[in-house]
């Protein structure tokens, strides 16, 4: 930046410290960086395991943003296939690399004792005089990502919580809408898991006799085996995998499957993970799960309402179990809501 408008700067910082979701939160600090900074591209990447998963990239012609309905490998760097990435992970300090374009700058994102991402940015000019100003982006960047993470779970369990969970939810229904439409256009068929597409899956699992435990042991007990349930969830399912605490003693999971995974052995898996445990002075403690797949283009009420008639199955036919209701509906176990004409098809 030659000249620091600190109206400017100000209008910047107020821009990104009223956002209140991670993706927007992330898309605005990479904007604002690149009108600030008049640079010819700068990104913002995620650092995990051991690769840089790219969020947002802008450039003079236009933005790119993180869709997970899309593989794209040039979007997920292995750390070690790049000087810029390794030189700034071993330091943590700003690495300049010399490219064809211009100058390369990788910033690192700490936080604490880790490294949660790296922004780099491409430019003609001489950066050097504006790093502090980078650097105090950056600072906001993760103070505020911080909040926003801290809103989005449940303090007792760490999950997401309720709120995350409508959230999360209605962006995949849009999404997969957007994709059911663009499908649809093209003259394509919607898609089911058998047709080897991906799809996504959603359950609700409920502790069997949970009250018991409470009234047997106290509520400090009770909350215990709702922590380490969490703890068990997370070991069971994958890290991309969401999992949000619904309500008191209801866990809501919703997956994607590939066409060669199978949802139910997923779940099950859990439930004999829970079945296997032994909770401290509690002993067992089982849990019922009903599971549904995510149609396109419907909405977060109806599949949480099929995934309660599977749990609801679940318990009434001795608990410990887990139920499809899809496999129900076929087996003529529960009765599909009858489709009346004149129903609102939400788009
Ligand atoms: P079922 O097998 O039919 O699910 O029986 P249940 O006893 O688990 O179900 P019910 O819905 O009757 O009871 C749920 C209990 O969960 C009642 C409530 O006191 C307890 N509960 C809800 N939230 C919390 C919490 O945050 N901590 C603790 N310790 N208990 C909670
Ligand atoms: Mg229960
Ligand atoms: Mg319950």
């Amino acid at each position: 930046m030659n000249e620091l408008d600190p109206e400017k700067l100000l209008e910047s910082v107020a821009r990104l410290t009223e956002k209140r979701n991670r993706l927007s939160l992330e898309i605005c600090l990479t904007q604002t960086m690149f009108e600030l900074l008049a640079v010819e591209e700068i990104a913002l990447y995620r650092f995990e395991i051991d690769q840089a998963n790219l969020l947002v990239r802008i450039d003079r012609k236009g933005c790119w943003i993180q869709d997970d309905e899309i593989d794209d490998p040039d979007a997920a760097i292995p750390v070690i296939r790049d000087t810029g990435f390794i030189a700034c992970a071993h330091g943590r300090e700003v690495v300049m690399e010399s490219v064809s374009q211009g100058n390369r700058y990788t910033f690192p994102i700490p936080r604490q004792d880790r490294l949660i991402g790296f922004l780099r940015l491409l430019s003609v000019r001489d950066l050097r005089d504006d790093r502090r100003l980078i650097e105090g982006f950056v600072q906001i960047y993760w103070n505020y990502l911080k909040l926003i993470e801290d809103n989005e779970r449940d303090k007792l369990t760490g999950l997401l919580n309720r709120k995350t969970f409508d959230d999360k939810l209605m962006s995949i229904l849009q999404t997969s809408r957007r994709a059911s439409l663009a499908r649809s256009e093209q003259g394509q068929p919607e898609r089911r898991q058998n047709d080897g597409g991906s799809c996504y899956w959603l359950a609700v699992l409920d502790i069997d006799h949970f009250k018991r435990i409470n009234d047997t042991y106290g509520h400090l007990y009770g909350d215990e085996v709702l922590i380490l349930m969490a703890n068990i969830m997370q070991r069971s399912f994958r890290r991309t995998d969401l999992l949000f605490r619904y309500g008191g003693e209801e866990f809501v999971v919703v997956l994607k499957t590939s066409a060669t995974e199978d949802a139910p052995s997923v779940f099950e898996r859990f439930r004999q993970n829970m079945e296997r445990y032994n909770f401290p002075q509690v002993g067992q403690v089982t849990v019922s799960v009903g599971f549904t797949q995510i149609q396109d283009s419907e909405i977060v009420a109806v599949v949480i309402t099929r995934a309660d008639r599977a749990l609801y199955y679940a318990k009434e036919h001795g608990r410990n179990q887990i139920r499809c209701y899809e496999t129900l509906i076929a087996a003529g176990e529960l009765t599909a809501p009858e489709k009346r004409f004149g129903d609102i098809e939400l788009f």
